[in-house]
This record gives structure tokens, C-alpha cells and sequence, in this order.
């Protein structure tokens, strides 16, 4: 019946090192991946989750000269802080690393040379700008002008930050050094380019066998950008960045890989960390060789560009598939994700987040506040897996009272609390009625169900078939109603074996979503040690470089995507509520929060 076990790598987006993530981040690249992860994990599959910070690149620069530090300082600072609201969110990385190891920078620059050696990179002469004064090259970010596409006056030399584009400096109009003030000279440099519309074709085959397979908005987005297929440079003016590795670049302090070009690599960098710090180096391969082997990429729409068309080209570039042909680099041939699932936009109450403008609520403050799971539990529920959608308070305290609290929580509470106060144990079953059992294949067949929907991505499928598990399951108790049934004493054993039961089945189909509460819910029912793993933030270092916090975890723990017959006679406690009941006051008491200066 079952299928055997499949390697599957899980790649969620690299978050950028330039400050805390806020919900609307983590509803697109963290939780749904983490969902997906623990899922094929209980389903028996081999699942590597592997990202990190990406901390390249000019915004972190531009912050740290602003600041008076150094972008290392500033990347040191923000990938710190990034690891622990995914550690505090419950992300079960097999490694949450960072872009500015050793082994990133060794990986990137073998991916450029495989891509540079069959003919896909190539060097272009453009206008590059200098100081006229001094002679020396400008970098990017030291150039601003007014964005010709538009309008705005502030923007840099490598990026509007009103408009998002990317820009040449040479394209601003009214061109200024930041440093002096300067108009800046351009004259001849070279650059590197990625010759894209050397895979128009075999990527166009590639996206079209994803038909009704990803979802539909990503892959009409990525077919379209086919139709326009660009030269792309890959490196900048810019001294923070992967130096480029090849000879009279290598050593050049003003010329590095362009931020994007490197961080795509992470997911493959990542797991060549992840597989030497496993202790068998080569361990990577069966994610990333084997044909059989599947890939999920999550993230926000904003990113599909680079996961949809970018980075299947660099990887085909690297194996030789492009139109220019070619032999796969000397790490042998890498596997193209098997889907891009991304997420649309959330915003907050009616309003894009914005740090600057205080529309945000970043996810330590929400964790201080609130459970973890009644987060995760609104993600699922109601998060932009399909289409914008509002993150609003008061839908928050209503979904965590009436879903988590009322439904699920009270379920807990009254079938345990039943049984802990009549025997004190989990009862045997006595004869069994229909009910009971239509009740418990109910949420035996819940199992293929809700797999069924994880496996696509369909968070708010699969955890709303699981809710309605919860739902009958409460329905059955009020029918039943054990309590009125005082003189049959056998009667009352099997209504509160089979509720038992079926809290047992719905702590399992729940777990994904709510590892947290699930975990209590084991635990409740007589589970010892883990039952779906927890991340730890660990210290490591690697030779001659500084040390760094890492996310890892063991998660080959006792949670199986299956029914598991409850034991009679495991003793049961009073319970303490799974979830905390949330005034509705609080919803006012955020608004005032956003709505201070
Ligand atoms: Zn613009």
C-alpha cells in the first residue's frame, strides 16, 4: 500500500540579513515549508530542509555604512537574530546556515566556473561609472539619480527601492556620488553576464510538463517571462559579495558576484554543509543526483523569478542542458526543483508591512504574546496560499477561540478530563456501536485525506479536513452524551475509548500544523520523548573562520502519518488547556500598538 521512502529536499527561501521577520515573511517561505517537511517526515519519507540568511549584496552594505559598522557586523547581527525567530517558530531545519561561509563561497564559484566553462556566463563590455576626481570606480550603491522607469528621485545605481526594478547606474537620469556630490564619469568595464535565452527552450519544456502540477499562478508566471528571455549581469561594482573565481578577477576588491547570482546557490550549499556535518560528505547526492529524488522550493511571489526561471537555468547551465550543450561541472549533474510553491501576499490590516511605516508585528513580538501554534494554526487557515489575503486581529482572536480553543482545545480537554475522572486510565473498549465505529474509520480514512492534500501543498485543505475530524468528533460526545449514562458503565468505557481514540488520530493529523500542542497531546495520552522534533540553535565553526549559529535537529521521532491503536490502561491526569483563550480586547490593544508613531 505504501509507497517506499523518497528523498525529498525542502528549500525555503533564503530570508535577507537586513533585520527581523515579520508574519508576513514567514507566511510565505517558513511555515508552509516547515508544514510540508514535518508531513513527509511522519509519511516515512527522507526529508533534507536546508536554507540560511542571505547576507550579500548592497542594502546590507548601504545599512552598515549608515550605521558606521561593517556589513559583516551587520550580517553577523541579523542572521542571529533571524535564527532564533525561526527556532522560536518551531522551522525543523536540517540546517539553517548563512551565505558568508567558506563552503558557500567554494560552492558558488564551482557552480559559476560549470556554467563558465560550457559557455553560458560570458564577459560584457559596459559603461561603468568612476570618480572623476579620484579616478577609482564607484560602487553601485554610491550612485543615486532618478529612476527612469518611475520617477522616483532616490534611487540607487543597482535598485529603485520605491519601484523594486533593478537598475544599471547609467540608467539614472541626473546621476550623483553620494560621497562628493560628483557627477561620475562612465567609461568601459566588463562584466559578467548569464546567457538566458540559451535555455528559453529547455526551459519552456521543462515549465510546460508542470502543468497541473504547480499551482496555477506560478507557472503562468513563470511560462510568461519566457517570452522576453534577457542576458542577466551576474556581477557588480560591489566590494561585499562572492569574489569571482576566475584569474585577474579573483583578487579584484571592487567586482564581486551579483547577490542574487549567489544566494540561489545556498539551497545546494547548504546541503553539501549539511551533509559534511552529518559525517558523510557525499550524503547530499541522493537529494540532489538521484532521478527519483523531489524538490520543493517555498516563497513569496516576489521570488519566483529566480526559482522558476533563474536558477533552473544555472543548474541546467551547470549540467550541460542549455542550448550551447556541454558536460555537467565536475560535481556531476544537479537536479531542477520539481515545483516552485509559492505563496501570495499577506498584509495587515488592510495595509502592506512596512517597518518604516510601524505596519508590522515581527515574530518575536508575537511569540512573546501569543502560542506559537494559534500562529501557525492562522497560517494554515487562512494565510495567502492562493491569493492576497488581510491578516487582521480580530479574525485572529476569533479563529484561535472558536477553532483552536473551542473546537480542538475543549475536545482534549472534556474526553481526557471524562476518562482521568471515571477510571483514571484509558479504558478498554466494551461492544462497539455503529457510531463509534463510523466515528473512528472516519478519522482512520482522515489519514489518506489530508496526506493527499499536504503532498500538493493545500494547507488550507488538509487542516480544515483535519478541523472537521475535531468537529464530528465533538458532535459524536454530545450526542452520545456519556455523562447521561450513569447506569450503563459499559456504555460510557466505549464512548470514552473511542473519543480517546479519535484525539489520538486528530493530535497525529493536527501535528504538522501544530507540533506544539501535539506534542502535549502525546503526552496527555501517554507518549514519552519526542514526538515530532524541535530545532536547537547550535554554535559551529568551520576551519579558520569565526564561529556561527547554526538551526539543526533530530528528527527521526516517534510521529507516524497513521492510526496507532490507543493502550488501555495508560494512566490519564486532569489536563491543563492545550491553548489559551483570547480576550477580545486584544485586538484592540494591537491596533493601538500599529497605530503609535
Ligand atoms: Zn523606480
Amino acid at each position: 500500500m505504501s509507497s517506499p521512502s523518497r528523498h525529498i529536499l525542502t528549500a525555503p527561501a533564503w530570508p535577507y540579513a537586513n533585520g527581523p521577520r515579520h508574519i508576513g515573511h514567514v507566511s510565505g517561505f517558513a511555515l508552509p515549508a516547515d508544514m510540508f517537511s514535518r508531513y513527509q517526515r511522519m509519511a516515512g519519507n527522507q526529508v533534507l530542509m536546508v536554507s540560511g540568511t542571505d547576507e550579500h549584496g548592497t542594502p546590507i552594505q548601504v545599512q552598515a555604512d549608515k550605521e558606521g559598522v561593517t556589513a559583516r557586523a551587520l550580517a553577523d547581527r541579523y542572521n542571529r537574530v533571524i535564527a532564533e525567530d525561526l527556532l522560536g517558530l518551531g522551522m525543523s531545519y536540517d540546517l539553517f546556515t548563512r551565505s558568508t561561509t567558506g563552503n558557500h563561497y567554494a560552492i558558488v564559484q564551482e557552480l559559476f566556473k560549470g556554467l563558465y566553462d560550457n559557455g553560458y556566463i560570458f564577459p560584457k563590455t559596459t559603461m561603468g561609472a568612476i570618480s572623476p576626481s579620484t579616478g577609482r570606480t564607484l560602487p553601485d550603491r554610491y550612485i543615486e539619480g532618478t529612476c527612469p522607469i518611475c520617477g522616483y528621485d532616490g534611487a540607487r545605481g543597482d535598485q529603485c527601492d520605491n519601484c523594486g526594478n533593478q537598475l544599471d547606474p547609467i540608467e539614472l537620469i541626473n546621476p550623483v556620488s553620494r560621497i562628493n556630490g560628483e557627477t561620475p564619469k562612465f567609461v568601459e568595464t566588463e562584466h559578467f553576464m548569464l546567457d538566458l535565452p540559451a535555455f528559453t527552450e529547455v526551459l519552456g519544456r521543462y515549465l510546460r510538463g508542470k502543468q497541473g502540477q504547480w499551482r496555477p499562478n506560478v507557472l503562468k508566471f513563470a511560462l510568461n517571462l519566457l517570452g522576453d528571455m534577457q542576458p542577466r549581469a551576474i556581477s557588480r561594482d560591489l566590494d561585499w559579495g562572492v569574489p569571482i573565481p576566475l584569474d585577474g578577477w579573483r583578487d579584484n576588491a571592487a567586482k564581486k558576484l551579483y547577490v542574487w547570482f549567489d544566494a540561489v546557490v545556498g539551497y545546494f550549499s547548504a546541503s553539501v554543509e549539511w551533509a559534511r556535518r552529518s559525517g558523510d560528505p557525499e550524503a547530499w547526492r541522493a537529494w540532489w543526483q538521484d532521478p527519483e529524488a523531489l524538490s520543493y522550493y517555498f516563497m513569496g511571489k516576489d521570488n519566483i523569478v529566480f526559482h522558476a526561471e533563474i536558477w533552473p537555468a544555472m543548474l541546467l547551465g551547470y549540467n550541460g542542458q542549455g542550448d550551447r550543450g556541454g558536460q555537467p561541472g565536475s560535481l556531476g549533474g544537479l537536479n531542477v526543483p520539481t515545483e516552485v510553491v509559492s505563496s501570495e501576499f499577506l498584509t495587515m490590516e488592510g495595509k502592506k508591512f512596512s517597518s518604516s511605516r510601524q505596519v508590522v508585528i515581527y515574530v518575536k513580538d508575537f511569540l512573546d504574546r501569543y502560542d506559537v501554534d494559534a500562529l501557525r494554526y492562522y497560517v494554515a487557515v487562512a494565510g495567502p496560499e492562493n491569493q492576497d489575503t488581510d491578516f487582521t486581529w480580530s479574525e485572529f482572536v476569533r479563529r484561535n477561540n472558536d477553532e483552536l480553543v473551542a473546537a480542538w482545545g475543549n475536545l482534549v480537554n472534556r474526553s481526557v478530563n471524562m476518562a482521568a475522572k471515571n477510571y483514571g486510565a484509558i479504558p478498554e473498549a466494551g461492544d462497539l456501536t455503529d457510531a463509534d465505529r463510523a466515528l473512528m474509520h472516519r478519522s482512520q480514512k482522515a489519514f489518506g485525506a489530508v496526506g493527499a492534500e499536504l503532498e500538493r501543498s493545500r494547507f488550507k485543505n488538509a487542516i480544515t479536513e483535519a478541523l472537521d475530524v475535531v468537529r464530528d468528533a465533538n458532535k459524536y460526545l454530545s450526542d452520545q452524551a456519556p455523562w447521561k449514562l450513569k447506569d450503563d458503565p459499559d456504555r460510557v468505557q466505549s464512548i470514552l475509548h473511542t473519543a480517546l481514540q479519535v484525539v489520538d488520530d486528530a493530535k497525529s493529523l493536527l501535528t504538522p500544523f501544530l507540533p506544539n500542542s501535539s506534542q502535549k497531546v502525546y503526552e496527555l495520552l501517554g507518549g514519552e520523548g519526542e514526538w515530532s522534533g524541535m530545532p536547537r540553535l547550535e554554535i559551529v565553526s568551520e576551519e579558520g573562520g569565526p564561529d556561527y549559529p547554526i538551526l539543526t535537529g533530530d528528527y527521526a521521532t516517534a510521529a507516524r502519518w497513521e492510526s496507532t491503536p490507543i493502550k488501555p490502561g495508560v494512566p490519564l491526569a486532569k489536563p491543563t488547556p492545550l491553548f489559551t483563550k483570547l480576550d477580545p480586547s486584544v485586538a484592540d490593544d494591537e491596533l493601538a500598538r500599529l497605530e503609535q508613531p
